[in-house]
């Protein structure tokens, strides 16, 4: 796994890792890892200087890095940053059209090598996280509708990832976390 922190890690709150117990999967919704760098480095917050993000990025050919250290709260997921840690799937999602009412399908399958290296991470987690017992996806914590952007007339889901393609049994069946939702 490479390091490869973002360059406001140090100015998010920093936390026990006794306090948290869940970890939220996402998929990036971008074509690939060098976009969700760029995403990640934007400045969202002017007043913390700091961004969205998830801790660690898994590519589509199971390449695994760190941009958030676990003790400091990432932005990743509305309500539920303190306790949790978030992991990005490198996946195309909706993208270029995100909430385009036309565009909802999110049809890239996730590779067997990501998968494969998500499960190996999720089980190194179990052991640097004392408190880790949940797992869930994005789309189960943010179910927000917002108008679609092609037709305000319209509802889409704000978020849909890691969307239908990602293989919950499969990676339920291969690590001793609970789903959340
Ligand atoms: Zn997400």
């Amino acid at each position: 796994m490479r390091i490869d922190p973002l360059p406001y890690e140090h100015l998010l709150d920093a936390r026990p890792l006794s306090q948290v117990d869940l970890v939220v999967v996402h998929c990036t919704e971008l074509p690939d890892l060098a976009t969700a760098r760029e995403y990640g480095e934007r400045v969202l917050y002017p007043a913390s200087g700091t961004g969205n993000s998830g801790h660690w990025y898994v590519d589509r050919d199971g390449h695994v890095e760190r941009w958030v250290d676990p003790a400091r709260t990432a932005h990743h997921v509305r309500g539920f940053n303190p306790r949790s840690v978030g992991i990005e799937l490198v996946n195309r999602g909706r993208w270029p059209d995100w909430l385009d009412s036309r565009r909802q399908t999110m049809d890239e399958p996730y590779p067997d090598a990501q998968v494969e290296a998500l499960i190996g991470l999720l089980r190194t987690l179990r052991d640097e996280l004392p408190a880790l017992r949940w797992i869930a996806g994005h789309e189960d914590l943010d179910t927000e509708q917002v108008a679609a952007s092609d037709d305000a007339t319209l509802q889409v889901q704000r978020k849909r990832d890691p969307g239908p393609m990602f293989p919950w049994q499969r990676v339920l069946a291969a690590t001793p976390l609970q789903r959340l939702v």
